[in-house]
């Protein structure tokens, strides 16, 4: 016979082992879980930073219009829809030949969206690079043909202004364009000072990758060449990474209207464009390997090649015995431009200056001294006119870092 104590006892016993074990279960599955959970969050994070590392590379690509403001017109054809179809055959052609590139269009649909925000969705998705894709026209009665590629910059041809004046003017379908683009008149010549003297340090990358495409339409597309230009666009001024824009052709002409609204037409401009991203890519990536900053950015440097205003020589200087002995001397860098300005341009402002060339760059200079602080104080005053005047060395006519060049100024001291 059983003792119904012990048995209640047993069963207590039991009771507790029970719950002990439900305990240890119930412990086992929370302990279970949070392996699950840290797995699942490790494995969510995998993708992301294999994503990061795979897609180096970003490009937006901009299809200028859209919706509401259709761009020019011609007799059958709408810009903002030639400049679509080019932008989504770019970015295909990109998608899948580049594993390593990351395509970001502002619309792939026919959307309206402003000017500011092309520019910020290009500054948020972090982009190395933005190719704004339009067509170009002209008042009726007048015929031209070519492709132009546009960099920012100052306006000095009254034709590189009417252009910008068309494409800035698509702010005015905009209810508050004049608390958004700060009182910017696009009509109006004199909003265009604001970027005269505008130091973009994007500039020289900006116009190679601008060389590259009009070389490329003249080449493989067989257009005629009407030249790399610099003007003021707001949607290149907003944007914090090198830019184009692109004028495919002019749809006010009707061999050209008809050429860029064909399949042939489209295939053949938009090739032009990846081949010249190509060959950008590929020639920045390799200056961004063999850049002393390259480690500080990521692996394939393709970062590297933004240059900051403060000048670093992109040829390691040869210390030869003749360039030992000179002394560094110290000049103020006011402005760069794809094209040599002339004699006495109103661009100088009457400023005595002198010009080098650099990576197919004019580049303006005033001043000349061995002595530091002489030029800091000449800088502060050209800073007034110049924004963004920068002190530049040289040592024996070449171009050097120019804190080493300091350093020096002050040993000597
Ligand atoms: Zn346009």
């Amino acid at each position: 016979m059983e003792n119904p104590k012990s048995l209640r006892f047993l069963s207590l016993f039991d009771k507790k082992v029970v719950l002990l074990q439900h305990y240890s279960t119930k412990m086992r599955i929370k302990g279970l879980l949070q392996i699950i959970v840290c797995l699942c969050f490790l494995w969510l994070l995998l993708p992301m930073e294999m994503m990061a590392e795979g897609k180096d590379f970003v490009v937006v690509i901009d299809a200028g219009h859209g919706g509401k403001d259709p761009g020019a017109v011609g007799k059958k054809a709408q810009e903002k829809n030639i400049n679509l179809d080019v932008a989504l055959e770019l970015g295909r052609l990109i998608k899948n030949n580049c594993d390593d590139v990351r395509v970001v269009y502002t619309r792939n649909t026919d959307v309206f969206i402003s000017l500011d925000r092309r520019a910020k969705i290009a500054n948020d998705a972090k982009a190395d690079l933005f190719i704004s894709i339009h067509t170009n026209a002209l008042p009726k009665g007048r015929i031209a043909r070519g492709t132009e590629t546009y960099t920012l910059g100052m306006a000095r041809a009254d034709d590189n202004l009417e252009v910008a004046k068309r494409e800035n003017s698509v702010i005015l379908v905009e209810d508050d364009y004049k608390e958004r683009y700060a009182g910017f008149n696009p009509k109006s010549s004199e909003s265009y000072i604001m970027f005269e003297f505008m130091q973009d340090k994007h500039m020289e990358q900006s116009v190679s990758l601008a060389r590259l495409i009009q070389g490329q339409f003249k080449s493989h597309a067989g257009r005629i060449d009407k030249g790399v230009h610099q003007a003021g666009f707001l949607v290149l001024r907003d944007t914090s990474m090198p830019s184009v824009l692109v004028e495919l052709g002019f749809i006010s002409t009707p061999d050209e209207e008809t050429y860029m609204s064909s399949k042939k037409g489209v295939a053949a401009l938009s090739r032009s464009i990846y081949n010249a991203f190509m060959a950008y890519k590929k020639s920045h990536a390799v200056a961004g390997a063999t850049s002393s900053q390259a480690s500080s950015d990521n692996s394939l440097g393709m970062k590297v090649v933004q240059t900051t205003p403060e000048p670093t020589p992109a040829k390691k200087e040869v210390k030869t015995q003749e360039n030992a002995t000179q002394r560094p001397v110290f000049k103020v860098q006011l402005l760069s431009t794809s094209t040599k300005l002339s004699a006495g341009s109103s661009k100088l402002k009457g400023v005595k200056a002198s010009c080098y060339e650099e990576n197919g760059m004019y580049k303006y200079t005033t001043g000349e001294t061995e002595d530091y602080d002489e030029i800091l104080r000449l800088k502060r005053q050209m800073e007034k006119t110049f924004k963004g005047a920068f002190i530049v060395a040289f040592r024996g006519g070449k171009k050097m870092d120019v804190q080493e060049a300091i350093r020096e100024s002050r040993n000597k001291k």
